[in-house]
């Protein structure tokens, strides 16, 4: 088994746990851009103490490179726990993140992302630099 198998894909139109990356088509060498990475755009995933999305993380894999880089590594600890019991909590961290990055090479923004139940999965974007 490799890691790598793990990781489902879809159309995230189709399907919720695909991460969807929004950020622009082409940036100017070691420009400062947004990159938003978010879940259920579409269709919403669920946000309860048993069934949530844990983290989500963002790589950059630069144009004719061998290796992947992390770009930031997003956790979502908040899903309704509290003395209470689960899903009485005040408070649910939402599975949207925004960070900002620059590049100074074209390459593919890289998204993971963990649900509690149904495992691992990825999605990528391209962006064109200079
Ligand atoms: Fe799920």
């Amino acid at each position: 088994m490799r890691m790598g198998e793990l990781f489902q894909t879809e159309d995230w139109k189709k399907e919720k746990h695909v991460p969807v990356i929004e950020a622009p088509d082409s940036v100017d060498v070691n420009e400062v851009f947004e990159v938003k990475v978010s879940l259920g755009k579409e269709i919403e995933h669920p946000n309860t103490t048993a069934h949530h999305i844990r983290w989500i993380r963002v790589y950059f894999k630069p144009e004719g490179g061998k290796f992947a880089y992390e770009v930031g590594s997003f956790e979502f600890a908040a899903h309704g726990e509290s003395t209470d019991g689960a899903d009485t909590g005040p408070v649910y961290t939402h599975h949207q993140v925004t960070c900002c990055m620059k590049a100074n090479t074209s390459g593919e923004l890289v998204a993971a992302a963990y649900c509690t139940i149904h495992g691992l999965w990825e999605n990528s974007r391209g962006i064109k630099v200079g």
